[in-house]
């Protein structure tokens, strides 16, 4: 049997250099090939002009670049762009850009489906099918840079994991796309425009914390009251507020970083003024600011927007204890590329 080819993309930069040395040829060209794949984003060997045609035949014999396919875009009455993004292997994940007259955000997918079973979020009803690797996310990013520039006439200026998955619990590759994303031989974009956001994972907080990426960290609360979370959010049964609570100290302790809480009110479930004093309680540990997210129905007919009244109760409670409190009106709602609606519809 034919030897798979290898996915070039997988190699680091000193990784190819070795590979072209071990070929004698220079590691020059090594870091040449780096930057077509990466700041160019190349989507064959062929296009490598300044590489000779017999070495991007070699390449061709050894390696693939599996670029991801941009299948469908929708653009939203409101602006918001959805991408259905295939994969090499023909699965297929979501991104969406999310214009505002002074930026635009790419919210970007890290999994196939997602690792976590939260009862209010449409990508919990597919399963996990694998992690993105580090260039399926690059490539995320890059599409919607583009589309940023051609749509908006500016470059994309902020990154949110918060599309489909739980990037805590893809690490690595979250990291090594990071990694690629903010070096100059990438986007070259700055970390702090990269917002990471979890459903508060204790020991992969830690961890983002001691490796000083320098991204922002945001945490989907939703319940500051353990058996209300866990009704809603079951992985809380293994990783309680209390842990979260001590990991969140440490990230703050170490990056000095204030962390965002993402919490939605439902009708019926948190919305009583002892749910408001506990997310009160919570805050106080360390700083924070909260963002009360509007809920996207996702038609089970359990959870629906509390009132409007309750949503207030909240936000004046989080303001008269001195905590920053923010509304978030959802986005691209009509194309269902808003938050929690991302389940490959489209597709
Ligand atoms: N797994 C990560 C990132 C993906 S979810 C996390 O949990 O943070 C991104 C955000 O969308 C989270 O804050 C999540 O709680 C929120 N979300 C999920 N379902 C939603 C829905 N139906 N309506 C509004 N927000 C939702």
């Amino acid at each position: 049997m034919k030897d798979k080819k290898k996915d070039i993309r997988a190699l680091t930069k000193e990784q190819l250099q070795e590979f072209f040395v071990a070929q004698g040829d220079k590691s020059f060209r090594g870091s040449q090939v780096y930057e077509w794949l990466w700041n160019k984003s190349a989507h064959s060997f062929e296009d490598m002009t300044n590489i000779s045609k017999a070495t991007r035949q070699m390449l061709e014999d050894n390696f693939v670049i599996n670029h991801i396919r941009v299948d469908q875009m929708q653009r939203s009455s409101d602006g918001t762009i959805k991408n259905a993004v295939r994969l090499h292997d023909n699965l297929t994940v979501e991104s969406v850009l999310i214009p505002t007259p002074k930026r635009t955000t790419a919210c970007v997918s890290s999994q196939v489906g997602c690792s976590l079973d939260c009862k209010f979020c449409a990508t919990a009803t597919l399963k996990r099918m694998r992690n993105l690797n580090p260039d399926e996310i690059y490539d995320q990013v890059v599409a919607i840079d583009n589309e940023s520039r051609l749509y908006f006439d500016k470059p994309l200026s902020n990154i949110v994991f918060m599309g489909m998955g739980e990037p805590l619990m893809n690490y690595n590759n979250v990291m090594k796309a990071v990694e690629k994303i903010t070096s100059k031989e990438g986007l070259g974009m700055s970390s702090k425009r990269i917002t990471i956001s979890t459903s508060g994972v204790p020991k992969m907080i830690k961890k983002l914390a001691d490796d000083e990426t320098k991204v922002k960290l945001a945490v989907s609360l939703h319940s500051a009251i353990d058996e209300i979370r866990t009704t809603i959010m079951p992985f809380n049964a293994t990783f309680p507020l209390e842990d979260l609570r001590e990991a969140l100290e440490y990230w703050y302790l170490k990056t000095k970083s204030r962390i965002t809480y993402e919490y939605i009110v439902w009708e019926g479930i948190n919305d009583t003024r002892k749910d408001a004093e506990a997310l009160v309680r919570f805050c106080k540990y360390v700083p924070c600011k909260v963002n009360l997210i509007e809920y996207n129905p996702i038609d089970d007919g359990v959870f629906q927007q509390a009132s409007s009244d309750a949503t207030h109760m909240y936000e004046s409670m989080l303001e008269r204890n001195g905590i920053t409190v923010t509304v978030r009106r959802s986005r691209g709602k009509d194309i269902d590329a808003a938050c929690g609606q991302l389940a490959n519809k489209s597709s």
